[in-house]
């Protein structure tokens, strides 16, 4: 066909010129061809409890026609009796992801034009390597970014010498840090994570989207300090990447800002349903979590047996350098076995590849192809 559109001007230039620039997150790849050991986005390989699958299916008929509830009440209730708080503590939002950004747009100051310096108001601050999604939010944002190196071995730097080296900004306006932190699977302590809190005078965001997996984790601190806020999701420990259900608990002023910029409905209603059906069958899921735990530490065993370096983990996967081959050439060598692992292309973080803790069976099909690979490669 011929192209018949009036070339009058290039709509690039309607764009907002940071929005031009921006790289947007890369999501894991989603084979559709079956047969695939899919290891590579940190999906639960199990299925949601029986009680979750029949609630949706019930909720299935024609209230489809209706919207859902715009605060998920029913299910922010819930919550609130499982963790002693309020409702007003929380805020459930269209997966974790959602509110993360939601919270730039709430406590950020875009950058000014003109803005030669990083102002602290202005600031979205994390460490490095963690989620790949922190920083991209602070572009879509248009804020400064203020990245900082964890230690060596994927530690948080001490206090005192994040004082000391005068990198890390106190007064930053949002700070998010990933515990236990993702991809290399380390867990923070309750104490050092509240060290650093209460040193800092923006908001705080504690990413929790692996606690279940973890040894401890930090909701106390959301419910004791009004500037940090937890942030959980349905989606790894609760089988429902599916459904995109995820909440914030924090001081009822930081939700309550959140609320106000929030779609009116922005959990669907279904996803309500699933959620509220997993709260009423928790054995299930602790069953579910020891499992993996256990399936972790065998496959970290193994790999460590195959000359791999796989640091403690403190989620549902393992992160470990592979010996001999350059990790992509292992990633590459593993997808042509039909295994999915994934690997970023960044510094600090490109010798290693993030395994997810799949099934008994997916991981022991792994660790074959492994030994297989191990003679080829290294
Ligand atoms: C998966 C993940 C999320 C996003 O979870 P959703 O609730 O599915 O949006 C947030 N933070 C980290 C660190 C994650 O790994």
């Amino acid at each position: 066909m011929e192209e018949t559109r009036e070339n009058r001007f290039d709509p690039q230039e309607l764009i907002r010129p940071h929005v031009r620039r921006l790289r947007p997150y890369a999501p894991g790849e989603q084979p559709t061809e079956p047969g695939v050991i899919k290891l590579n986005t940190n999906e639960n390989p199990y299925p949601p409890s029986p009680l979750v699958l029949e609630a949706t299916r019930r909720a299935v008929d024609g209230r489809l026609r209706l919207y859902p509830s715009p605060g998920a009440d029913r299910l922010r209730r819930l919550l609130a009796d499982l963790y002693g708080c309020s409702p007003e503590n929380l805020i459930v939002g269209n997966g974790s992801d959602e509110l993360l950004g939601l919270a730039c747009r709430a406590f950020v100051a875009p950058r000014a034009a003109g803005d030669g310096r990083r102002r602290s108001e202005a600031t979205v601050q994390f460490f490095t390597p963690s989620y790949s999604l922190y920083p991209v939010l602070a572009d879509i944002h248009n804020a400064w970014q203020n990245p900082v190196p964890l230690e060596l071995d994927f530690s948080l730097p001490p206090v005192e010498k994040l004082e000391r080296e005068r990198k890390w900004d106190f007064a930053a306006a949002l700070t998010y840090i990933t515990t236990p932190n993702a991809p290399s699977g380390r867990g923070y302590s309750v104490e050092e994570l509240e060290e650093l809190c209460r040193r800092q005078r923006g908001v705080v965001i504690l990413d929790e989207a692996y606690a279940e997996f973890a040894e401890q984790n930090a909701l106390s601190l959301a419910l004791r300090h009004p500037h940090v806020i937890v942030s959980r999701t349905f989606s790894k420990a609760y089988c429902l990447c599916f459904q995109r259900v995820g909440y914030f608990i924090g001081s009822p002023e930081l939700i309550g800002a959140l609320h106000k910029i929030r779609d009116s409905y922005n959990v669907n209603g279904l996803g309500q349903a699933a959620a509220e059906a997993t709260l009423a069958d928790l054995a299930y899921y602790r069953e579910n979590f020891r499992r993996i735990q256990r399936t972790r530490e065998e496959t970290a065993r193994a790999l460590r047996a195959e000359g791999f370096q796989a640091f403690p983990s403190q989620t549902n996967f393992l992160f470990a350098r592979p010996p001999g081959a350059p990790a992509n050439v292992w990633q590459e060598a593993l997808r042509s076995r039909r295994i999915l692992v994934r690997w970023f292309d960044q510094p600090r973080v490109r010798d290693f590849l993030r395994i997810t803790v799949g099934s008994e069976e997916e991981m022991a099909r792994f660790v074959e192809a492994v030994v297989a690979l191990r003679r080829e490669l290294a």
